[in-house]
């Protein structure tokens, strides 16, 4: 089923929300922002649990946003699953249908067929008090899709579970989604996840949607400098100076490192018009290598951790210029891991064709830098 977002407004006490989107039917849309931007807030007002002040909520073409909850046909998992703690699981799953009078022996072999999909048939009689982290997760899945909605709405479910279990139970939601041909919403603020489970991802921002789009997508042309340093997607250096290059279609970038580099200026800026201190460089992770020979075109930094995800990849948090914020996950490849040691300088050499130039802050540019008068 497919939704369309036109135009919505939202406002809880002084905090006010605008979305503006649509989601293709069997999409999984993840929303992800920092704490307090908003996620929540909007899965409240498409579920109907909070008042929209101005817009459209449309759900396969149905208007749905004067519809109360329970007619919307929308199943959730919240961060707190809230599970009837009083009622046994095989109660928990069957509850809305008994609620809309499903018969008995229907509820008995839907619960049945949902207790079978989740692998849940043995816990059937527990209390939830009984069961595990990610019982109770697959517990709650269970009984928001009891109802077949239209659309699962998913806020932080997986919040509460240690790393390797939200892994695992990742991947189970992203098998379970795709084989009913689920359309879904998933609210996370963990970009790593958003990664795993999206098909299109929204970037929110103090009530506004700051990004939207596929993973590839965003890392080839976030629209902003914080959305790249948010979603950890590469470099994202202030920018000192810029003129024009001796090629007419090229930019020489001073960044605050000291590096200058010489970009494409794709977008034919006029660079006295640029307003420096709120434009930022911007260099795709996949832009970047570590060298092992000097060139002042390369860019200098210390590194301060050194964390081994896996046997063949490395995480490094980098200090460019005095500005701690990067945190990368480099290939060691054929890098001689002496270099690689916390406390030693590096070079990070850089394919500038794959560079651009953004507005440091959302919202931000449709493409490129906007000039600012003055
Ligand atoms: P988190 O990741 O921490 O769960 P979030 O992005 O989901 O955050 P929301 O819960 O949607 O954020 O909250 C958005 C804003 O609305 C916040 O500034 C919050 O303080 C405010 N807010 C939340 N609930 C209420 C309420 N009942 N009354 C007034 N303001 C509220």
């Amino acid at each position: 089923m497919s939704l369309e977002l036109q135009h919505v407004r939202v406002m809880r006490g002084s905090f006010s929300l605008e979305a503006d989107f649509s989601l293709q039917s069997g999409k999984v849309l993840v929303i992800l922002g920092p704490s307090g931007c908003g996620k929540t807030t909007l899965l409240r007002a498409i579920a109907g649990l909070e008042r929209i002040q101005r817009g459209q909520i449309i759900l396969d073409g149905v208007r749905i946003d004067r519809l109360p909850t329970e007619k919307r046909h929308i199943g959730f998992v919240f961060q707190d699953l809230a599970l009837f703690e009083q009622m046994r699981v095989k109660d928990n799953i069957g509850y809305s249908l008994k609620v809309h009078h499903e018969d008995k022996q229907q509820i008995q072999e839907k619960t049945a067929l949902l207790a079978r999909r989740f692998k849940i048939e043995h816990l059937l009689n527990r209390y939830p008090s009984e069961l595990s982290g990610g019982e109770r997760q697959r517990v709650a899945f269970a009984r928001s899709l009891a109802s077949s909605p239209s659309l699962m709405l998913l806020d932080e479910p997986l919040s509460a579970l240690d790393a390797p279990l939200r892994r695992e139970m990742r991947r189970f939601i992203r098998l379970q989604l795709a084989e009913g041909h689920l359309t879904a919403i998933h609210v996370t603020h963990d970009v790593e996840e958003a990664v795993d489970l999206a098909d299109e991802i929204i970037v929110m921002r103090d009530g506004a949607v700051v990004g939207y789009g596929t993973m590839e997508e965003l890392e080839q042309r976030p629209a902003s400098g914080w959305l790249a340093r948010f979603m950890n997607l590469g470099l994202v250096l202030p920018v000192t100076n810029i003129v024009a290059g001796r090629a007419s279609d090229t930019l020489e970038v001073e960044t605050h490192a000291g590096t200058v580099l010489s970009i494409p200026n794709r977008a034919s800026l006029d660079i006295s018009r640029l307003s420096k201190d709120k434009t930022c460089l911007y260099v795709p992770l996949a832009a970047t290598d570590i060298s092992e020979n000097h060139s002042d075109r390369n860019i200098r930094a210390r590194i301060l951790r050194k964390i081994h995800s896996a046997s063949h990849i490395s995480k490094l948090v980098l200090m460019i210029a005095g500005i701690e914020n990067y945190y990368f996950e480099f290939p060691l490849g054929s890098h001689r891991t002496e270099i690689l040691q916390e406390g030693k300088e590096i070079e990070i050499s850089v394919d500038t064709e794959r560079c651009q130039l953004l507005a440091e802050e959302p919202p931000a540019l449709d493409d490129v830098v906007q000039p600012v008068s003055g």
